[in-house]
C-alpha cells in the first residue's frame, strides 16, 4: 500500500523549511559570518517585474490561509508583488529604480502588547490615524501599509477601509511588533524559533481582508540580522526597509517630519511614515505639506509594487 503523496505545495514549502534549517547547521566554512554586512540590493539589481497593469480593482485573495495546525507556512502565488523564490534568503530592498518619478508612501501600523494595554486602560484613544486614510482617500493618492497582525485584530473596519481602496497595498509589519534584533529600540525580542510562524501568522491575517496583497515585509524598527532573514526564507518575502525615514513617531510638531521626509527624496523613495495616531500624532498634520513638496519636486505616490518596479 501506498503511502499518499501530500500536496505539492506543502511538499515544496516543507523542502524549503528544511532546506533553510540546513543552512543554519552548516559547518563554519559556509555560512556567512556573523558580522557580514547585511546584503542590500535595490529594484534594479532584481529581475524586472511583469509590465505594470491597470487593473483597477483589487485582485482577489491570492495567499491561501495555511491551515491551522501546519507548520510550515503556505507558498505564496508568483504574481504576488514582493513574492521570491520560497527557501532562499529574501532580499531586502532600500528603494526602486532612480528613473520616472514615482515615490512611495508607506504607512506602518504598530501594536504591541503594551500599546493595546494602553488602549484598554483608557490612557490612549486611538493608534489608527483616520485622518491620514481620509485624506488619503479624499486626494485619490497610492500608499502602502505595513500591517501588524495585533493592529488588524485591533481594528478590523479599518482594515476593511483599507482592504477596499484599490490605491491601497496591504503588506506585513510581523504580528506583535517585536524584536527581531538583540537590540531594537528596547521592544521585547520574539524567539528566533518563532521568527517564521510569527510572519506567516501575520500574512494569514491580512490575507483574509482581499484587496491588494503583497508579499513585501518590513521588520519592527527595520532592526534585522542574518540569522532574521534566514527565519524569513520559507515565506518567500521581499524585505522592505526605506530610504527616507521621517522619524514620525512621537513628534512634537509637523515640521521636522516634513523636512525629513522631503530631504533627500528622489524618485525612487520609500518614505517611512506611521498611522499609528497617538504615538505619532503629528503625522496627519505633516502629510499635506509632504505631499506639496512631493508635487513641487515633480514625483508622484505610487504604490509600492510601481515604486519598486520597472521605472
Ligand atoms: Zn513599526
Amino acid at each position: 500500500m501506498h503511502v499518499k503523496i501530500p500536496r505539492v505545495p506543502l511538499v515544496a514549502t516543507l523542502t524549503a523549511v528544511v532546506a533553510a534549517a540546513a543552512l543554519l547547521v552548516l559547518p563554519s566554512p559556509l555560512r556567512v559570518p556573523a558580522d557580514a554586512a547585511i546584503v542590500r540590493i535595490t529594484a534594479t539589481d532584481r529581475a524586472p517585474a511583469a509590465p505594470e497593469t491597470t487593473t483597477p480593482t483589487a485582485p482577489a485573495r491570492t495567499v491561501a490561509p495555511a491551515a491551522p495546525e501546519a507548520t510550515a507556512p503556505a507558498a505564496p502565488a508568483a504574481t504576488v508583488p514582493g513574492a521570491t523564490p520560497v527557501g532562499t534568503r529574501p532580499p531586502v530592498v532600500d528603494h526602486g529604480p532612480r528613473t520616472g518619478n514615482k515615490v512611495a508612501l508607506t504607512f506602518d501600523a504598530d501594536m504591541t502588547d503594551a500599546m493595546r494595554y494602553q488602549l484598554r486602560s483608557g490612557a490612549v484613544r486611538s493608534y489608527a490615524n483616520l485622518k491620514i486614510i481620509d485624506l488619503l482617500e479624499r486626494e485619490r493618492v497610492p500608499a502602502t501599509f505595513f500591517l501588524t497582525g495585533k493592529w488588524v485584530e485591533q481594528y478590523p473596519d479599518v482594515t476593511r477601509r483599507l482592504a477596499a481602496n484599490p490605491r491601497f497595498e496591504l503588506a506585513n509589519h510581523t504580528y506583535g511588533h517585536l524584536a527581531f534584533t538583540p537590540d531594537c529600540y528596547g521592544l521585547p525580542r520574539i524567539a528566533e524559533r518563532e521568527m517564521t510562524a510569527d510572519v506567516a501568522r501575520t500574512f494569514d491575517v491580512v490575507a483574509a481582508y482581499g484587496g491588494r496583497q503583497t508579499r513585501y515585509f518590513r521588520f519592527p524598527g527595520l532592526c534585522h540580522d542574518r540569522k532574521a532573514l534566514a527565519a524569513l526564507a520559507p515565506l518567500g518575502v521581499t524585505v522592505v526597509d526605506g530610504d527616507v525615514v521621517s522619524g514620525d513617531p512621537f513628534a512634537k510638531s509637523w515640521r521636522p517630519v516634513v523636512r525629513a521626509s522631503l530631504d533627500g527624496v528622489r524618485p525612487g523613495s520609500v518614505i517611512v511614515l506611521h498611522v499609528t495616531e497617538a504615538n505619532a500624532p503629528m503625522t496627519d498634520e505633516a502629510l499635506p505639506h509632504i505631499l506639496a513638496g512631493l508635487a513641487e519636486r515633480g514625483l508622484v505616490p505610487a504604490p509600492l509594487s510601481e515604486v519598486l518596479g520597472v521605472g
